[in-house]
């Protein structure tokens, strides 16, 4: 009898999991697991790396340790287009794949909303290797410094103060002394700026946290301001308006990081699927809603919360979820069975400011800051490698620095 073929693309979050399940659960299966990178992204720690805190390698391992020869074949390429009816994948640089079922767990792509000069002068955080050339480029703005003396190059602007901006501002705040002697200038001489549009600040955590982390980053003198709403980038130069004043204000920086928010995979619009700046509005067993062998997971995906009336955020616990529901509805379809609902409790949500303070809720609604918060959102992080990568990646790669 011939296998059952499962096609996966992306080997994130999503995918690495639904891997996971289906190599230990599926039988008769032959699966092709695609990924343009040979190593899994730890994509929730990409600021560390644009901060320079951690090297790329401490965040990523080989896609090869998870996969298991004789059930799974890895290709490593970029994919261009599906095409759900034929029962195809474009592949560059070699054939279609063809497949029974397929997984679509692309992830996701910074979005810039179209604001004039966003895409030409600011740096997006995509990846791992955008996420190097973040800090490769302030270094080289820093070691300039030492002879141009433009005071721009001490200046940073992060565009964004969500959960991405204000992580990425808490690293950068920790590693401010690192910075000047870069540059040969006192810490106070590195200026770190963070603005947003909204009136206030990190909407999923309470009024009083969202202050603690802002008092916090200004005690590490990085300053995060509300209500500047972008109008344009220029060349070391972001234009925002005061949205209460209307007055116009020029933040000048040297780097530019663009951190205002996400969109799914460029592949979404380039197969003709119907989504929300490439997020699919998927049935609440993960389905394609025009295709039911098609599962659709992780940040390509948009399902509702019935709680808020909102589709759900785009984050690695949802991924990690929705990658083992879309594996068991595979198998419970194969054997003639009724799949299962994606239902999510947050276990918690934590916002590191730095490498030893974050604010965070717990699943319970009790709140937690400072030293406590920071050693959770480490166990949050291991438990995310242990579950993709298993226990070899967690203890390789994983945070044990709990207690500073
Ligand atoms: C700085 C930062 C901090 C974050 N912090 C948190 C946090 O604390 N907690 C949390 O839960 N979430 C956090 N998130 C969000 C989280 O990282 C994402 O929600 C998560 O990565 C989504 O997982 P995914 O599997 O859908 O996609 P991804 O992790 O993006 O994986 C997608 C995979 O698809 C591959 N791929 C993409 N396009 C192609 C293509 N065309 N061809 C082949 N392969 C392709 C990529 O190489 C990648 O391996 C953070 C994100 C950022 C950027």
């Amino acid at each position: 009898m011939a296998k059952t073929k499962i096609g996966i693309l992306g080997a994130g979050y999503a995918g690495l999991l639904a891997l996971k399940v289906l190599q230990s659960k599926a039988k008769d299966v032959e699966i092709t697991l695609i990924d343009r990178n040979s190593y899994h992204n730890e994509a929730t720690d990409y600021h560390e790396v644009a901060a320079g805190s951690v090297n790329a390698d401490k965040i990523t391992y080989p896609i090869s340790d998870v996969v298991k020869p004789g059930i799974t074949n890895f290709i490593q390429a970029t994919v261009t287009k599906i095409d759900k009816a034929a029962k195809t994948v474009e592949i560059e640089g070699h054939e279609p794949m063809t497949f029974d079922y397929l997984i679509v767990a692309l992830g996701f792509r910074s979005e810039t909303f179209g604001i004039n000069g966003a895409t030409e002068f600011a740096l997006p955080m995509d990846d791992v290797e955008s996420s190097e050339a973040v800090y490769k480029h302030f270094i080289a703005k820093l070691e300039d410094y030492r002879t141009s003396k433009n005071p721009d190059n001490l200046k940073v602007l992060i565009a964004g103060a969500g959960f991405t901006g204000m992580e990425l501002i808490g690293a950068m705040a920790e590693n401010k002394a690192k910075y000047a002697k870069i540059a040969g200038v006192t810490p106070d001489d590195i200026e770190l700026t963070c603005i947003d549009a909204a009136p206030s600040l990190l909407p999923m955590f309470p009024s009083d946290l969202a202050d603690y982390a802002v008092k916090r980053l200004a005690k590490r003198g990085a300053k995060v301001y509300t209500s500047r709403g972008i109008n344009e980038v220029k060349d070391g130069v972001v234009v925002a308006q005061n949205m209460e004043t209307k007055e116009i204000i020029e933040f000048p920086a040297g780097t530019i990081i663009w951190t205002t928010g996400v969109s799914g995979s460029d592949v979404i619009a380039n197969s003709g699927i119907e989504a929300r700046r490439n997020r699919v509005m998927v049935t609440s067993q993960l389905k394609d809603p025009e295709n039911d062998k098609v599962y659709i997971i992780g940040d390509v995906a948009a399902v509702m919360d019935a709680e808020s009336g909102r589709p759900y955020p785009t984050t690695a616990q949802i991924a990690l979820v929705m990658g083992h529901v879309a594996a068991m509805n595979i198998i419970a379809d194969m054997n003639g069975q009724e799949g299962e609902d994606f239902k999510y409790v947050s276990q918690g949500t934590v916002c590191s400011l730095g490498n030893t303070d974050a604010i965070g809720v717990l699943g319970n609604g009790t709140k937690v800051k400072g030293y406590v918060a920071s050693a959770l959102k480490k166990i949050i992080m291991n438990k995310s490698l242990w579950e993709t990568g298993g226990v070899k990646e967690m203890l390789a790669k994983g945070r044990f620095d709990l207690y500073h």
